[in-house]
């Protein structure tokens, strides 16, 4: 009984791609899916784009690729664990991340900002993640973008108004009829909570952004650190932020393991229509739900808004105004190959893709190139 109600969540039939294709001949198809996401450019280019920090202020610290693949880490034990289907939960978590623009959110919110200003619909990273997938990746011959079957498509879209929703067809559905997706694409957005928050923990004490003594305000974090301290007293330094970080991830996890199996059972779900119809089901316990928010309080008040940080939020603020406003005043500044797509898509979506698709890097030697009179 047990098995069979695992093998019927694990085995997901896909409802197909946009554009009709030949089965793979020795992978699954959302195996397929996984590899053709890590071939993109927009995958490689995750590697110089910023999480919380500049990612040239240290080697060590993520970047979005890094968080890509901690991200799919946490997914893929997840999924294992609660039988899902694993290969799914890995698509979608290396995904999610595509369209962010450069300098994390700061980049975004300033692109949303310009583009609203100018009177245009505003940049959400999701709506580009998909847009990534679905159109800009240049490599095959038969189609533009990916061709995802629906499924991963469906997770990567997490967020979406309902008049985007609306337009998107059938992957914008659950957002209109107001339904749960898939149990992976559920699993998804979790792993990428969990991954940032306990990753900005040991980013920011390597950092020296915030101490162990400051982080002990949060409940679970006071409580992991005492039973870390009872099991090895004489730990300290590196190492015991590393004991209790470790520690912090593995006690999140069990209890979301724990808590979706009991929804699972509770909620007698069997199969993907119980699931779009159930309230969530991948979920933490109620006191972990709340151990995580307390946390996010405390990573916002001490570490995003810590001066160093919003210095180089406002640094990067302006080099995306900048940009952004440049672009937009001549068109003959983007790069040909940018410049050929203002006909047919716009200038305001035309820059808005060339922006959003710069990594941080990049957008330094942009901003340079424009504005630094030194520099040529
Ligand atoms: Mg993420």
């Amino acid at each position: 009984m047990d098995m069979n109600k695992s093998l019927n969540l694990a085995t997901i039939i896909s409802r197909g791609r946009i554009i009709n294709e030949n089965p793979p001949k020795y992978r699954t198809e959302f195996q397929r899916d996984r590899d053709r996401i890590i071939h993109s450019s927009a995958f490689r280019r995750l590697e110089y784009k910023t999480q919380v920090f500049i990612n040239h202020e240290g080697d060590l610290f993520r970047t979005r690729l890094t968080h890509s693949l901690e991200v799919a880490q946490v997914g893929r034990s997840v999924a294992t664990a609660l039988h899902l289907n694993v290969d799914l939960v890995e698509a979608i978590c290396l995904a999610h991340d595509l369209g962010h623009t450069p300098f994390g959110h700061v980049g975004q919110d300033e692109l949303n900002r310009k583009l609203i200003h100018s009177g245009f619909e505003g940049f959400e990273h999701n709506l580009q993640s998909l847009r990534i997938v679905d159109k800009l990746e240049e490599r095959y011959a038969q189609f533009d973008g990916l061709n995802l079957t629906f499924e991963t498509r469906e997770g990567i879209l997490k967020h979406c108004s309902l008049k985007k929703a609306q337009e998107l067809g059938d992957i914008g559905v659950r957002f209109t009829e107001n339904k749960q997706p898939s149990l992976e694409s559920q699993l998804a957005n979790i792993a990428d909570e969990l991954a940032y928050n306990y990753h900005d923990v040991d980013d920011g004490l390597r950092a020296g952004l915030i101490t162990l003594e400051q982080l002990q305000e949060v409940s679970i974090i006071k409580r992991q650190l005492e039973t870390v301290l009872s099991n090895y007293p004489k730990l300290s330094g590196r190492r015991l932020h590393k004991e209790l970080v470790r520690g912090l991830i593995g006690i999140t996890i069990y209890d979301l393991i724990e808590n979706t199996n009991k929804n699972i059972e509770k909620y007698e779900i069997r199969n993907d229509s119980e699931v779009r119809n159930a309230p969530q089901i991948v979920q933490y316990s109620p006191q972990m739900y709340q151990a995580q928010r307390e946390l996010k309080k405390f990573l916002h008040k001490n570490l995003y808004k810590h001066h160093t940080v919003m210095q180089l939020r406002f640094k990067a603020t302006n080099i995306i105004g900048a940009l952004f406003d440049a672009y937009m005043s001549d068109e003959l500044l983007l790069p040909e190959q940018f410049r050929l797509k203002v006909i047919t898509d716009g200038l305001a979506r035309v820059v808005t893709d060339y922006i959003s698709g710069m990594t941080d890097r990049y957008a330094f030697r942009q901003y340079n190139k424009l504005f630094t009179v030194e520099r040529v």
